[in-house]
Parts: C-alpha cells; sequence; structure tokens
C-alpha cells in the first residue's frame, strides 16, 4: 500500500541517541498503514540539549512520539501534564498533545506487565521475583509489578545504593536488597528479570549466573538483540522458560499508539513486522 504525506500528516517520531538500532519505526509505521492512518513515524537522534525542544515542537505540530536512552528521565521533566506511570519511575517514554497541553506517559510499565503476563501464562501475583538492576527500566517492571500485586521481591543491582533508593520508592513491593548473586544461592524464585543493559553488547558478562546463585522458574530480559541473547540462550539450554525483549517493546509501542490515535493497536500487525522470535519455551 502506498502512502503520500500532506501537509496534514501526524509526525511521530522517537528521540534518542542512539536511535539506528531501533525496531519501532518497523512497527508502528506497519501499524500506522495497516490501520489506514494518516501518520508516519520516524526516528531522529537528538542531543540532550535539544530534547525539550524537539518534543515539544513535535507534539505541538499535532504529532508527537517516544522517548529513548538516555533522555527518559529528562522527558519526564519536559512534559506539561504526566501519568501516575511516570511520577512512579521518574520516566517518560511517551508523548502527545491533549488539551493544549504536553502529556507523558510511561508505557514500559505496560509493557512490562503484558511480557511478564506472556511469559508465565498468567499474572504474576503472588510471584516472588529477583529483579536485577535498578535504572529506568528495573523501575518501570516494579510499577507493573506493583500493579500486579506482586509483594516479594529481591533487587539485585552493581550499585547498592540505586537498589536502596528503588526500594524506598515502591514501599508496597516489600522490596530487599541482595549485594551479590552468592547471597541469594538456593533461594527460589518464581521469575527472574534482567533490567540491566548487560548483554546488549557482543562479550558482555551474563546478567545473573544461576551456578552458584539462586534457583529460578522462568526469566525475562529486558534486553533483545537480533537473536535470543546469550542469558536467554543459556537458560533455556538448562530448561528454565526464558524471553527477551521483544514483547515488552511490542506492548510498550501499541499502548503508545493507543495514547496517540485513541483507538486500539493492530497488535497482531505489529508482531508480524518484528523479526521472527521462538516462543518462551525452553
Ligand atoms: P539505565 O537506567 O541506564 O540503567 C542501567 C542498568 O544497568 C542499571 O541497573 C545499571 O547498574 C546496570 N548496568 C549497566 N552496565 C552494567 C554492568 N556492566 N554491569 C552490571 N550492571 C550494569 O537503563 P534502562 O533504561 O534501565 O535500560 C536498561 C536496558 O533495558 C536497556 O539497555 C535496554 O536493553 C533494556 N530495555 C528494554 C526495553 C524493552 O522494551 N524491551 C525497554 C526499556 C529498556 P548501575 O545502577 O550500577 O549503573
Amino acid at each position: 500500500m502506498s502512502f503520500a504525506p500532506t501537509s496534514a500528516t501526524r509526525v511521530f517520531a522517537l528521540l534518542g541517541d542512539p536511535v539506528a538500532h531501533s525496531l519501532s519505526p518497523l512497527f508502528q509505521n506497519a501499524a500506522l498503514r495497516a490501520a489506514d492512518l494518516d501518520g508516519i513515524y520516524v526516528a531522529l537522534r537528538t542531543p540532550a540539549g535539544h530534547l525539550a525542544g524537539v518534543l515539544r515542537g513535535l507534539a505541538v505540530a499535532g504529532g508527537g512520539g517516544n522517548v529513548t536512552v538516555p533522555h527518559k528521565e529528562l522527558a519526564a521533566r519536559s512534559v506539561d501534564r504526566a501519568t501516575e506511570a511516570v511520577r512512579r519511575t521518574r520516566a517518560c517514554n511517551t508523548f502527545w498533545l491533549e488539551d493544549g497541553e504536553v502529556r507523558g506517559d510511561n508505557t514500559d510499565v505496560a509493557g512490562a506487565g503484558a511480557a511478564l503476563r506472556a511469559l508465565l501464562g498468567r499474572a504474576p501475583e503472588g510471584a516472588r521475583v529477583l529483579l536485577v538492576g535498578a535504572g529506568g527500566s528495573a523501575r518501570a517492571v516494579a510499577a507493573a509489578l506493583s500493579r500486579e500485586r506482586v509483594g516479594d521481591v529481591v533487587v539485585l543491582n552493581r550499585t547498592a545504593t540505586r537498589a536502596e533508593a528503588l526500594r524506598a520508592d515502591f514501599p508496597e513491593l516489600r522490596v530487599s536488597v541482595a549485594r551479590d548473586a552468592t547471597e541469594l544461592a538456593g533461594e527460589r524464585f518464581d521469575l527472574a528479570v534482567n533490567a540491566t543493559s548487560v548483554g546488549l553488547r557482543p562479550g558482555d558478562a551474563l546478567p545473573l549466573t544461576l551456578d552458584s546463585g539462586p534457583r529460578v522458574g522462568a526469566a525475562l530480559d529486558l534486553v533483545y538483540t537480533p537473536d535470543e541473547t546469550p542469558w536467554v540462550r543459556t537458560l533455556r539450554a538448562s530448561g528454565i522458560p526464558a524471553a527477551d525483549g521483544i514483547e515488552m517493546l511490542l506492548h510498550q509501542g501499541a499502548a503508545a499508539f493507543e495514547r496517540w490515535w485513541g483507538r486500539p493497536a493492530p497488535l497482531d500487525v505489529m508482531r508480524a513486522a518484528l523479526p521472527a522470535r521462538r516462543a518462551p519455551g525452553p
């Protein structure tokens, strides 16, 4: 189907630095064409000093977009009105104009919740969770766990003070902080989540080794790479159901589409536009 932009076309952009690797233009444009909407989605490498201006300009011109590393916290401070998800995570990944104001949401929270449900085949309510990482995406997972009424979370992060800050911000999760995976030897978790950037670059160590550490029932790696991530591959080889971050990416994008257009996203079309993935089974 050919698409010819006009002066009425709504322009959406992913703002970050870098953005060249992003899959968002692929599945957002597939969704726009399938839904026959007059919009286009591009990726714009944006220096921090221009983030607020570019974000506001796109929104005021009738469009909107997404924000990715390293600008999500800056975006949270740049919108006029933020959702509860933004306030809890201190991060904004989706923006648009509504009633003359620039609105911001963090659809990573909905994305993380959907990815957890897809992996477990049920709501994670009552699960015991090991959360590796304490940055922005770990906060999105924490907010999703809070929505799902999970109340037993251990956070393991390289920098302990960030893990302590997460614990303070999510008292309802009854978070405890571990300094080292070996501290957790013999402990059992229903679910482990890698919310660090470890695994993104070839040659990275695994974010969590299970040989001398805890036992886990299933694992979600928020990192995604063109193939299975090394952590997902290792876990599956040990018989542990594991999934990478593609499902979260897809669902955060679908939730963003819904904010921009006020209608359900064509999730199947978006999924089909992504590189093929294996099912989470080992
Ligand atoms: P962030 O706020 O910068 O946090 C990075 C986290 O990774 C921190 O916990 C940091 O620990 C840890 N880390 C970084 N390098 C490390 C290393 N060498 N060893 C141990 N820990 C290390 O980033 P973020 O926004 O949370 O994103 C993290 C990753 O999540 C991204 O790289 C991306 O792959 C993934 N992500 C995926 C999706 C999705 O839709 N699938 C969405 C968002 C993010 P310290 O606190 O010690 O620095």
